[in-house]
Order: structure tokens, then C-alpha cells, then sequence
């Protein structure tokens, strides 16, 4: 069987382990968010990548769920030791090894798609690893400017900074008055994002975050028209447990897009695939966040919600979601395939 996915960093990369122990025999296609990438101290870093490729090839970090395992930093430390900005993220030595091949094969002229198959191969992940896009489609966040600063008629001044500023050096703190993705518009799905939806057996959407991971590789020109017509069921399994994120600050993503933070809200925000039938007809919807799954797993302490979902046309059940071991990942993975009627 054909299974692709949508992936951001650390909830991406614990489904995706459950996957291959689920589904040993499955070809595993991830589309993976690269709205996060920035570039520190001169090198591309691609947090969400790295995290899919550490944490399946086995170089991840346990104890931290990014970065590498046994890592050190000490060329953190020396930079900061000449003042230099940023300090605020964590580029561990091992690490910085990634970083250098990348950069220096971008620097060539390769592709990021052609450099993370490059760099998969010797990590070995299990999966083919597919950025979303070669192209930039970097996710800014407005806030008012943290240095107080007033615009002319005396409100907050708004400034854009990069994700990765207000996620780590402020965590996620100041309030987000949204999001923008800079550069979508241009942006072109990277060779085989199209292809591994329109060809999959089941499309799997991981608890990974609903803005900021999935959201992200929903706005690439493409794919959200990709899933809705796609032959595939889609499956997606709530982040949201219990009316708050299981790990990280999706709740302050979720209220700066105006939706709340519940496994129900989410299911709503994705909304439902037209029929087949009636997608034929040309008359969808175009917006994005609306209208492309078919089966929700939430969370056994969100039962109550599950009536309230299948009334929106979304297929939904309740089953234990915290991925604790790999034995409860598995058990999730199976409950998404058996939710989609697959074997
Ligand atoms: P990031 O890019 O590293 O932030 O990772 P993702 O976007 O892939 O995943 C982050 C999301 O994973 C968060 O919103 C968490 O709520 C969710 N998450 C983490 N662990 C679990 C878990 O055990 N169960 C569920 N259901 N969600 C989880
Ligand atoms: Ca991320």
C-alpha cells in the first residue's frame, strides 16, 4: 500500500515511527514542512526535515525530541562568546555537520528536495522525505513590536519576525496576530508532493501542528486542491487532546487564526471532503483550512465530541492518542487506517 503523509517536526516524526512499525510493508511518502527553515550563522537549517530524518534514522535526541543524540555545543558556545546573534538557537556541533552539507549543496545549485534525498541516504529513515516546496515559503508572525514602538496613530506597531524568533526566543509568549506564509504565492509543490497524494492508497494527517506544520503545507499552490480530489481517504489525528496540546503552543496558533483549541475545532477548521460525487460538479471550496478529510481520530477523553464531528460529515472515533511508546503510536496508526476501511 501507498501511504503519504503531512509532517512537521517532533508530533510528525513520532506518528511517522508508528507507521513503519504498523505498516512494515508499506511504501511511506512524507511531505515535509519547510516553513520553519531559516538561516543561522550563514547555514540552512530545516528544523522540521531533520527532526522526520533524525528521529527515523535513529540520530534523534530522546530526551529533547529535536537535535542529535549525545550532542555537544561547544560552536554555540564560541559564537556566543563573540556576541554574535542569534543566541537563542540551538545548533548543536553534530548537527552543524547537516547544516554545512546542505548549505554548501545549495550553494551548488541543488534543490532542497534533491539535498534531503542526499542526506537521507545516510540516515536511512524508511520513508521517502519530500519537502514541501524547493521554493521559499517562509512563515513570518505579526506581533506588535516587542520594543513598544507605536505606529503613527499610537497603536502597537506591528512587525513581521521570522517563526522560529517568536517560537523559541520568545515561546510563543507574545500574542500572534497572525500568520504569513512569505513567498507561497511563487512557490511550486517540489517534485512528487502532487504525485504522492493523487497516487496514495490513504493519506495520513499526524498530530502534527494544525498552523504552523500542516496549515503550512496546505497553502503550497496545489496541494489542499490535491487532497480534496485525490482518490485516497484522508486521516487525520487530533494534536488537541483534552482542549490543549499534548506538547508545544499550537493553542496560541489556534487562537491567532481565530479557532479554538479543541479536537472538534480543528476537525471543523479541516472540514469535511465533499463526496466525490459532488466535488465532480466544480462548485468547492477554494479556502484553505476547509474541506479535505474524511476520518478524525480524537482523543478517548474527547468521546463527547465525536457525535458533534460526524455531524460535519467527518468520520470520526474516539481511541487513546498520547504517543507514550511505540506500541501506543502503532495502536493509532491502525485506528486511522481501520477509520479510513482500510485493511
Ligand atoms: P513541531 O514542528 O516540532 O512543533 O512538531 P509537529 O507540528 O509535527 O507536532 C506538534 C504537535 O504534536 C503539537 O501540537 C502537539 O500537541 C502534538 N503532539 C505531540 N505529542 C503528541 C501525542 O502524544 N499525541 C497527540 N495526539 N499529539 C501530540
Ligand atoms: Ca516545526
Amino acid at each position: 500500500m501507498r501511504i503519504t503523509a503531512l509532517a512537521g517536526g517532533i508530533g510528525g516524526a513520532r506518528f511517522l515511527k508508528g507507521v513503519l512499525a504498523a505498516r512494515p510493508n508499506d511504501a511511506v511518502t512524507v511531505i515535509g514542512n519547510t516553513g520553519d527553515d531559516i538561516w543561522i550563522h550563514g547555514l540552512r537549517v530545516c528544523p522540521d526535515l531533520d527532526t522526520v530524518m533524525y528521529t527515523l534514522g535513529g540520530g534523534i535526541s530522546i530526551e529533547r525530541g529535536w537535535g542529535r543524540e549525545g550532542e555537544t555545543f561547544t560552536v554555540k558556545e564560541e559564537l556566543a562568546e563573540y556576541g554574535v546573534e542569534p543566541t537563542w538557537f540551538g545548533l548543536g556541533d553534530k548537527d552543524i555537520a547537516t547544516h554545512l552539507v546542505r548549505t554548501q549543496s545549495m550553494q551548488a545549485g541543488f534543490p532542497l528536495s534533491d539535498i534531503t534525498a542526499a542526506l537521507c541516504e545516510r540516515w536511512k529513515p524508511g520513508v521517502r522525505l519530500i519537502p514541501m516546496t524547493d521554493d521559499r515559503a517562509e512563515t513570518n508572525v505579526i506581533v506588535d513590536d516587542p520594543s513598544g514602538a507605536l505606529d503613527d496613530a499610537g497603536r502597537p506597531l506591528q512587525i513581521a519576525i521570522h517563526f522560529q524568533e517568536w517560537w523559541i526566543k520568545y515561546r510563543a509568549q507574545i500574542p500572534a496576530r497572525g500568520f504569513v506564509l512569505v513567498g507561497v504565492d511563487q512557490a511550486r509543490p517540489a517534485p512528487g508532493v502532487i504525485e504522492a497524494i493523487e497516487q496514495a492508497d490513504i493519506v495520513l494527517l499526524p498530530p502534527s501542528n494544525p498552523v504552523v506544520s500542516i496549515g503550512t503545507i496546505l497553502q503550497v499552490p496545489g496541494v489542499a486542491d490535491a487532497l480534496r480530489s485525490t482518490t485516497a481517504p484522508v486521516v487525520g489525528v487530533s494534536p488537541i487532546v483534552g482542549g490543549a496540546p499534548v506538547r508545544g503552543m499550537a493553542d496560541a496558533c489556534l487562537t491567532a487564526i481565530g479557532v479554538e483549541t479543541t479536537a472538534l475545532a480543528v476537525a471543523a477548521h479541516y472540514g469535511a471532503r465533499l463526496p466525490r460525487s459532488a466535488s465532480a460538479g466544480g462548485n468547492e471550496s477554494t479556502e484553505i483550512g476547509g474541506g479535505f478529510i474524511d476520518g478524525w481520530l480524537v482523543d478517548e477523553s474527547d468521546s463527547a465530541s465525536v457525535a458533534a464531528i460526524e455531524a460535519l460529515g467527518i468520520r470520526c472515533r474516539a481511541v487513546p492518542l498520547l504517543m507514550s511508546d511505540l506500541d501506543a503510536t502503532k495502536a493509532m496508526v491502525s485506528e486511522a487506517m481501520s477509520l479510513a476501511g482500510m485493511p
